[in-house]
């Protein structure tokens, strides 16, 4: 079924966006192709679309055929390694979540309470609590709009990174499903204070559905509820700088918090928006960084893009005039 002018505010939790030319139903191979196909007739671009929880719309209208990935089933298998839990791109990431942790399988649960579908998951390998989906990965099956054919592509094909995946580097072929592994037996990572803190007050995290639900409760007394609240969530990438630079900046926030990774030092941009800019809850016109979460970007009800695209240039230009730190969205955007 193929929809025509249906405004983006509609599909995405921002509730920002002028009307998309065509919006199309994924659930087969056959649909996707016809989706394409549609596109190629009318000489549009085609975006593919989950709940919207990671896009900031323009609004003007989006001359493109957005693609509605609605597929939705779960499957587990045995397999030598533990067990493969195969879902559909247009799952909802977090009912995966559950149907593991009910299962009593490990792996995912640190990734609870993370909004989007499963096909949006692989594209910026959403991480959450020392986890991410890169860790639990075992395929996924795309569909090539170029050769109109289904690839199926390992951990290493998808070149995973922080918040990063070939999908986001090269867009163009649509996630049809995603297999993990996932395993009987497994040991609760909880290294992060979040977590740390509540165990250290007594709380039992020692199955996959303590800690999903340990996360979700951690979550949503941080992040604003999705249907009460405009937004996409955490809008930057916690950036990561080279050790001479955390070196400096430490001479002058001495507490400036860091973590090494392979390609440097990860700052938590959060404490950066709270203690050296003091910007928790700051507002420009009808968009405002969350007071909980300062990372996250709010849009009252009726902001528009320009309102968010402002607030955010200005956010950004602040943290380099304090910091000399070029941060990056990680929220997509899209016109
Ligand atoms: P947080 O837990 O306060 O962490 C802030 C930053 O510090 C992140 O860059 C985090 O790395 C890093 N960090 C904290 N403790 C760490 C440790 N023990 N070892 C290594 N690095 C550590 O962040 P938050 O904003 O409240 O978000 C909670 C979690 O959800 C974070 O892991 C965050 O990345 C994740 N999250 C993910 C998405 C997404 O995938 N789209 C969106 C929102 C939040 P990491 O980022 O590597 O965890």
């Amino acid at each position: 079924m193929m929809r025509e002018n249906v405004p983006l505010s509609t599909l995405t939790t921002f509730r920002i966006g002028g009307p998309a030319r065509y919006v199309a139903q994924g659930n087969s191979v056959a649909s996707v192709k016809a989706a394409f196909a549609h596109a190629r007739e009318c000489r549009l671009p085609l975006y593919p679309i989950g709940q919207g929880s990671n896009i900031l719309a323009s609004d003007a209208s989006i001359a493109a055929v957005l693609l509605l990935m609605q597929n939705n089933s779960i499957a587990f298998s045995d397999t030598s390694e533990g067990v493969e839990v195969c879902a559909d791109a247009g799952t909802s990431w977090d009912a995966l979540v559950r149907a593991c942790a009910d299962k009593g399988l490990w792996g995912i649960e640190n990734l609870a309470g993370i909004p989007g579908t499963v096909g949006a998951a692989p594209v910026q390998n959403i991480g959450a609590y020392g986890s991410e989906l890169a860790d639990s990965f075992s395929w996924l099956e795309c569909y090539d709009p170029d050769t109109e054919t289904i690839q199926r592509l390992t951990g290493a094909e998808c070149a995973f990174g922080y918040r990063d995946s070939t999908f986001k580097q090269n867009p163009g072929r649509i996630i049809m499903r995603v297999a993990l592994t996932v395993t009987r037996s497994g040991s609760p990572r909880t290294q992060y204070a979040d977590l740390s803190r509540l165990i250290d007050a007594g709380e039992v995290l020692d199955t996959p559905h303590a800690i999903g639900e340990a996360v979700r409760r951690v979550r949503s007394a941080k992040f604003p509820d999705l249907t009460e609240y405009g937004t996409a969530g955490s809008f930057f990438k916690n950036p990561t700088i080279v050790l001479d630079q955390y070196t400096q900046l430490q001479q002058q926030y001495p507490e400036l918090p860091g973590f090494a990774t392979s390609t440097g030092i990860k700052i938590p941009l959060a404490w950066i928006l709270d203690h050296v800019l003091d910007l928790r809850g700051f507002r420009m016109g009808h968009a405002y960084l969350f007071q909980n979460q300062p990372l996250v970007l709010v849009a009252d009800a009726g902001a528009t893009c320009v309102d968010v695209d402002a607030l955010a240039n200005n956010v950004a230009e602040k943290i380099f005039n304090a910091t000399g730190i070029q941060i990056e969205r990680e929220v997509r955007s899209l016109s």
